[in-house]
């Protein structure tokens, strides 16, 4: 029995792993009475984002429930500590309202209404529709569209095992545009600072509160902070974070280029470059720019050449664009150049997401990097490869024969991702259709800009043929599919993960803590619904079995990478697959499981991580292989080749393995760009954002003088304002994250909407005066390209004048007042299609409290529920990354009489406008040599290399 003392003295951070098969706590529900309370504690990984957070879950030990939430110490990324997302899953196991069983709709599409139905019915339901769509020739009607991955392989592996180009994302309204520019400059496709190490810390964001690996990243940053580094913070906002830095700048959205590139003009300017490094690490002799070519010259000749070109970048012009002080700029730049190899940085959504053109901010930061030698290095910027473990699996099959235009489109040649925010569009261009859709911890009706277009595709059976839905919780898409199948939470299924969190590599393994728990005691299950609350699944568990459905003989060829590495013609269990990648792919995790006495799946059962290795910095520096030495040969620009293939490069006669760029080095100079038709953009470049000040006032009809002379309508689709539009002009950020909400998935957690359930409006005093002395609390309606919504005002000194803001958590709604959402999340509405493509939306009511087997739900004592404002934005393809460029030039006006809080109206005739007028900039493959994209940049699951070719179409 445990020894509880009244001066604390038993208390300790973290249960010991040798007290985690019973662990005695007091139990809060008996105070003042000292009873205790005894529990298992089972390790699992948190699926509450993307960051994949150890935790610990605590089971009562009588009655064999899960009653809390912890921070597992023994997982090296988060290290015991979590956010408030990650204990608030208790709330999501327990959510009286929850999706238990398989549904299947017994009514017309979007009717509401559902009868429960079998996991047998769905696989083979699913399964003899997939068959007949691969037996004849029409796998790319065959679509699985992910939100939240929470894994690292297994569905990836599976649409190739299909042999299908059907894997779609939703990373195109989410990073793509800020992994373009970390890709043109090293192929891996986002950073991975070493905060805890770093001497200055530069955030594009509010990444502190809120940022991508949000809890691993903050703990680090905060240590660095700890040991002296300073924190500067470039955003719009007053966030938390912003409040916390050393240095803010409010920069105007979109300029953040010219601000970074005004820097970089500082550091050559003083001579502050790591010259070194430079000269070394980039292809600098490749550089061709305002007629100098930098081919036989010397690399000082190539540092005028630079400053000639940025010469414009002076802090004066930056502050100008950007409204960020000229001397806070200088001095930002000093300082950056000071911590020379110890400046780390972030950007991943913000700045980069908002923009047309944002990418280029991604490649502005990467120079401030390459300019201080801060790559690779403690306390620098490193790649995120470095920093990641995925494990292979006992097969893989072979790359897809088909390149799927739906996901890839030729206008978009350069796109990291799918295309998926316009699939909606591409259907009603008559580009394909889909048979088989599953949409995957995903809710586009909500998440996507133009939700509407999203359910006019869903609900036409011509376009969709079958849609599931595999989803924990009700969403808006998940109400216009076919069969909505419950899928586990954090404790409730399997995944492997790793991520990118320090200078180090390491695997996290997500577990169904209740089937974890009572195997060790015994029983036996062949899946894990059967000891999850109701028929609750997993995915790894359906792909296999649905695998399986349709290929049921084999004949197919599909079946067979579903087969037991261990039993040969079996099916491949959950245990299989990962056991399997434990023994045979884990450095180091046979032997530390071996010095316990457990196998390596026994060990990640106990432990739930494994850190693969530490101090991870300059693997651009290892030697190239023997092996891959042998029979190579040097290319003229130092490039070590072998059978056609680049495995090094040549740096102080050194053979070195480099960067996966075509150079190996750092790519200055991006040839890829100048092949692929934007010459323009060799080099980081500074451009014009659709919302910036100039495209403001053209679009509202002004012209000569009062136009900016420099506006560059190139690259920049002109808004054309619906005839009701009326109101001053503002830029609206619709994309900062609260950190205790998670996207779409947290509406039914209790404890998260109790802290959170408004987004008013944010406006500067000015613009309130400006609107006509608008209070907080006022109703104000925004003006969009295709409608306009209407929501409160928060009037507030944390924002820049000539900027509004709303975050984008909240505007949760449902058609049926007691089904389909989360009472305590989401607003009952009307919802008329009141012409064609013509939809207006009104609050019926808001939150109220109700009845269910939890009591809670009897105490919520809010009534606001949001306002839903991506319904009311149209698409913005950037046309080189096809980012969804999500900052929106609206109009702002006091609502009217007529108006109320909620009201939302939209013209998907518009928006399907606007996405013309966006595809018009695009630049179209196909590229040198007739391919549809540099065979250089990674794609997603990569099909065989003729499919690369228009002219050689598999
Ligand atoms: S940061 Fe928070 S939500 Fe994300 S994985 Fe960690 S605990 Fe979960």
């Amino acid at each position: 029995m445990t020894d509880f003392k009244r001066d604390g003295s038993h208390l300790s951070s973290y249960p010991p792993v040798e007290k985690w098969d019973d662990w005695v706590e007091l139990d809060p529900d008996a105070w003042p009475r000292r009873v205790e309370k005894h529990y298992q504690l089972v390790p699992t990984v948190c699926f509450n984002c993307e960051s994949a957070c150890g935790l610990l879950a605590y089971v009562d030990k009588e009655t064999g429930q899960v009653t809390k939430f912890e921070g597992n110490p023994k997982h090296p990324a988060s290290r015991g500590r979590l956010c408030a997302k990650g204990p608030a899953t208790i709330t999501q196991i327990h959510d009286p309202d929850r999706i238990l069983y398989p549904m299947k709709r017994s009514g017309p599409r979007g009717g509401g209404k559902w009868a429960r139905t079998s996991w047998d019915e769905v696989l083979e339901t699913f399964g003899a529709r997939i068959r007949k769509a691969f037996q004849e020739n029409r796998g790319e009607e065959v679509m699985y569209h992910v939100g939240r991955p929470g894994q690292d392989h297994f569905m990836d592996r599976t649409t190739q095992a299909w042999g299908i180009d059907g894997h779609n994302s939703h990373t195109n309204v989410c990073s793509s545009s800020a992994r373009f520019g970390y890709l043109l400059w090293h192929y891996t496709d986002r950073p991975s600072p070493d905060h805890a190490n770093a001497r200055f810390i530069l955030l594009l964001s509010a990444h502190l509160e809120s940022g991508h690996y949000f809890n691993p990243h903050a703990q680090r940053i905060i240590e660095g902070k700890m040991a002296g580094a300073k924190l500067a913070v470039m955003d719009p906002r007053l966030s938390n974070t912003a409040s916390m830095a050393d240095y803010w700048m409010p920069s105007y959205p979109g300029t953040e280029a010219a601000v970074l590139l005004a820097m970089a003009m500082v550091i050559l300017g003083e001579n502050r470059f790591d010259a070194t490094f430079v000269k070394n690490w980039t292809n600098w002799e490749e550089l061709e720019v305002d007629g100098f070519s930098a081919k036989g010259q010397s690399f000082e000749a190539l540092i005028e050449a630079l400053k000639r070109h940025y010469a414009k970048f002076t802090p004066e012009f930056a502050e100008k664009e950007s409204g960020v002080k000229a001397e806070v700029i200088v001095k930002t730049a000093r300082e950056i150049a000071t911590a020379g190899s110890r400046f780390a940085s972030h950007l991943w959504r913000g700045s980069s997401s908002g923009n047309l053109g944002g990418w280029q901010t991604a490649r502005a930061l990467m120079l401030l990097h390459v300019l201080t030698g801060s790559v690779g290095t403690p306390g620098g910027h490193s790649l995120s490869a470095w920093n990641k473990f995925v494990p292979q699996p006992f097969s893989d099959p072979p790359p897809q024969k088909h390149w799927n235009e739906l996901l890839y489109p030729l206008e978009w040649p350069l796109c990291t991702h799918e295309m998926s925010p316009l699939l909606p569009h591409f259907l009603k261009e008559g580009r394909g259709r889909l048979e088989a859709y599953f949409t995957r911890v995903f809710n586009p009706v909500w998440t996507y800009p133009d939700g509407f277009a999203w359910i006019e595709m869903l609900r036409d059976e011509e376009k969709v043929g079958l849609h599931a839905a595999l989803t924990p919780t009700w969403s808006e898409t998940a109400w216009f599919a076919d069969y909505v199948l419950p899928m586990g939470f954090s404790s409730e299924r399997h995944d492997l993960m790793s991520q990118e969190s320090y200078a180090g590599r390491w695997i996290g393994f997500r577990q169904p803590v209740l089937r974890v728990l009572q195997e060790r005691e015994g029983k036996k299950f062949d899946y894990t619904y059967q000891a999850n609350p109701g028929e609750v699944w997993e995915e790894d568990e359906f792909w296999i079995n649905l695998s399986w459905a349709i290929d049921p003989d084999g004949s197919m060829g599909i079946r067979r990478w579903f087969e037991s590495p261990y039993r040969p013609g079996q099916k491949l269990t959950v245990d299989e697959y990962y056991g399997w990648m434990f023994e045979n792919s884990v450095p180091g995790l046979p032997e530390a499981a071996a010095k316990e006495g457990l196998k390596p799946l026994e060990y990640m059962r106990k432990y739930g991580a494994y850190e693969v290795t530490t101090d991870v910095y300059k693997l651009n520096e290892k030697a190239v292989a023997p092996a891959a030495l042998a029979g190579s040969k040097v290319e003229a620009n130092g490039v070590i080749t072998k059978e056609g293939k680049a495995v090094g490069v040549m740096v102080h006669g050194e053979p070195v393995v480099g960067y996966n760029t075509p150079s190996r080095k750092l790519e200055l100079f991006s040839k890829t760009m100048a092949d692929w038709q934007w010459p323009e953009f060799a080099l980081p470049e500074y451009y014009r954002s659709h919302i910036h000040q100039s495209a403001q006032t053209a679009s509202m009809g002004k012209s000569g003088a009062e136009v900016d002379q420099d506006f560059d309508a190139r690259y920049m689709p002109l808004v054309e304002w619906p005839k009701d539009a009326q109101g001053e002009v503002y830029t609206l950020l619709p994309i900062f994250r609260l950190p205790h909400l998670i996207h779409t998935r947290s509406g039914n957690s209790k404890f998260l909407y109790e802290i959170a359930h408004k987004n008013p409006l944010w406006v500067s005093p000015v613009d309130a005066q400006k609107l006509g002395d608008i209070r907080t609390g006022d109703l104000l309606k925004v003006h969009t390209e295709i409608g306009f919504f209407v929501l409160h005002a928060w009037v507030t000194e944390g924002l820049a004048p000539g900027v509004v803001a709303c975050s984008h958590h909240m505007g949760r709604w449902r058609l049926d007042k007691e089904d389909q959402l989360e009472r305590m999340s989401s607003a009952w509405v009307n919802l008329q299609e009141v012409g064609k493509g013509q939809w207006k939306m009104r609050q019926i009511s808001g939150v109220e409290s109700y009845k269910t087997s939890d009591p809670d739900t009897q105490r919520v004592w809010w009534s606001d529920a949001g306002v839903h404002q991506n319904l009311t934005f149209p698409v913005h393809p950037d046309p080189i990354t096809g980012m969804h460029c999500w900052h929106q030039m609206v109009r702002v006006e006091r609502a009217g009489a007529d108006d109320r809080y909620g009201d939302i109206f939209v013209d998907t005739n518009l928006s399907f406008a606007v996405y013309q007028r966006w595809k018009a900039l695009t630049r179209p493959a196909p590229g040198p040599g007739g391919l549809r994209r540099p065979l250089w940049i990674p794609r997603m699951r990569r099909p065989e290399g003729a499919a690369f070719y228009v002219s050689k179409k598999a």
